[in-house]
């Protein structure tokens, strides 16, 4: 069993800037951390091998420094960790970046044996477009799970892996066959903490770093800003809003009038509310 887990390394969250001249976010001196769905898909890869045994290799691209989220993930007890790294990735939309990402997952099938499971976050907290694992699994022609909750059974005799999916109105129980790839949702495992040795050792670990001709990528065509037709043209924080928040006294209310009284306020103040959630009541 060979699983391959899909890290991306995205700035800490809490401290996104948007450059005012570049529309761009700011990555320089920025604190990263790894994309926590993705912290997700190697808890969940990391339970399998648990059960099943196999291997487990954590691939990124990004820039030197995302060498730094695959020591953090190696921390947690995956077998091999791979860097995706050339200046030709530089500006990749998601189609370029599956192209990429794809293109060294076959490698690392020839390299380190054949792939059976590709384990992605469902998104990242960045570009969070959720596109580069259907776009992984539609290159490799892999079956693909998305939005997974839970991997209830792998049955590697039967070739087959039964999940549970998070879908509107409840949840989906889908098997498919391997190869296949899953998205992975968040808060669906609790990661598990790596002792010490695995912290040592991935912090001496080495990591197998790949730029393009390395990943076997001939078709440079396809690869950044060049193999990426969506271009972000704006990014921004959305203006804040406008309305202040108001205080209604409730002192020495009747509980039961409480209500009515907090929606008559409500409404004084918003009509079009009240005259939206009317309408809505008439459907
Ligand atoms: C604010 C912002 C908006 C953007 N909007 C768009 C857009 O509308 N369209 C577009 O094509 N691009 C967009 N991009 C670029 C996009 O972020 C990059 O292409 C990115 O590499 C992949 O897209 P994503 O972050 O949306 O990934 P998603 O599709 O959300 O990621 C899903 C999963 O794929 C895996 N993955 C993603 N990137 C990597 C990686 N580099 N290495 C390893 N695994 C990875 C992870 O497991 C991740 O959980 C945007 C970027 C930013 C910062």
């Amino acid at each position: 069993m060979h699983i391959v887990v899909c890290i991306k390394q995205v700035p800490d969250s809490a401290q996104i800037r948007v450059h005012p001249v570049t529309n761009t976010i700011m990555r320089q001196g920025v604190p990263t951390i790894i994309n926590p769905y993705d912290l997700f898909a190697l808890e969940a890869a990391l339970r399998l091998r648990d059960k099943h045994g196999g291997k487990i290799t954590v691939l990124t691209m990004g820039p030197p420094m995302a060498e730094e989220s695959l020591r953090r993930a190696l921390s947690f007890g995956p077998d091999r960790a791979v860097l995706l790294t050339d200046r030709t990735f530089a500006g990749s939309d998601t189609l370029a970046t599956s192209f990429a990402l794809a293109s060294a997952i076959a490698k690392i099938g020839e390299t380190f044996g054949a792939v059976d499971i590709v384990f992605t976050g469902k998104q990242t907290i960045d570009g969070d477009t959720a596109q580069v694992g259907p776009g992984i699994a539609k290159r490799l022609n892999l079956n693909q799970l998305t939005y997974v909750a839970a991997v209830r059974e792998l049955n590697i005799e039967a070739g087959s892996i039964t999940v549970e999916r998070r879908a509107e109105g409840g949840v989906q129980v889908l098997i498919t066959k391997l190869p296949c790839l899953i998205t992975m949702l968040e808060g669906t495992n609790e990661i598990r903490r790596g002792s010490i040795d695995v912290a040592l050792n991935a912090a001496r670990a080495e990591i197998v770093t790949w730029n393009a001709a390395a990943a076997g990528i001939a078709e440079i065509g396809k690869c950044g800003l060049k193999g990426s037709p969506t271009v972000v043209k704006r990014v921004f924080a959305p203006p804040p809003r406008s309305e202040k928040a108001f205080q209604i006294d409730l002192t020495g209310l009747a509980p039961d009038s409480i209500a009515a009284t907090t929606i008559d306020e409500i409404f004084k103040r918003l009509p079009a509310l009240e005259k939206e959630l009317k309408q809505m009541a008439q459907v």
